[in-house]
């Protein structure tokens, strides 16, 4: 599929009801960004011809569409989309955006978001990934790269899987990689912290 085909948005699927339009809960995941609200995005398409990954057809929907599916209500479409976890935060978009919107935020906003409310494509490693973080981090304060790499490990064959655990094994006899995930003192004050920042539920 070329994923960043250029197609306008058409009600051919009508969006859901929501109690909050799908558009504000947006502008409230970006309430703390100093980018330009997306209502005033004119579509240019600027942010989808600069952006590698959706010019690379990895993406199954461009920035600009995103943004466009944003505003014509199409939730369900738009948490259902690889399009922000395929993001590789490179700002090339949100710098060159001529009015001024922090895309790669939005990108961002969008997968705390559906991580939150677990409404995700199926198949795609980012959420798993993103899951196994915030839970390690919620259990120890630490990043502990023997447990994150069991999210995508197994995604591999057999011989690059041989050669990952060859160089863990290296670091691990080189004293780079503990044994055992370290745990931060003052674990509660982090806990609570994080609490305030991102709205987890019950992932711990
Ligand atoms: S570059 Fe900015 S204004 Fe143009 S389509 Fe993208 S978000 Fe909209
Ligand atoms: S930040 Fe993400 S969406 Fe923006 S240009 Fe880079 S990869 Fe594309």
């Amino acid at each position: 599929m070329n994923a960043t085909a250029e197609t306008s948005v058409t009600a051919t699927t009508a969006p859901p009801e929501d109690r909050i339009p799908f558009v504000e809960e947006i502008k409230n995941l970006l309430y703390a960004s100093k980018g330009n609200p997306i209502s005033t995005c004119i579509q240019c398409g600027t942010c989808s011809a600069t952006c590698p990954v959706a010019s690379g057809g990895f993406m199954d929907n461009s920035p600009r569409r995103i943004i466009a599916m944003i505003r014509s209500g199409f939730k369900e479409q738009v948490l259902k989309s690889n399009t922000f976890w395929y993001c590789a935060s490179c700002y090339q978009c949100t710098v060159r955006c001529p009015r001024g919107i922090d895309i790669a935020e939005l990108m961002y906003g969008l997968k705390r978001f559906t991580v939150w409310r677990t409404e995700h494509q199926e198949g795609l490693i980012g959420p798993t990934f993103s899951e196994t973080f915030v839970k390690m981090i919620m259990r120890t304060g630490r990043s502990y790269e023997p447990v994150l790499a069991t999210t995508y490990l197994f995604t591999y064959g057999l011989p690059e899987m041989i050669l990952e655990a060859q160089t863990a094994t290296s670091l691990m006899l080189k004293g780079r990689l503990p044994l055992l995930p370290a745990r931060i003192k003052r674990l509660e004050n982090f806990k609570r912290m994080i609490r305030h920042i991102i709205p987890i539920g019950d992932k711990e």
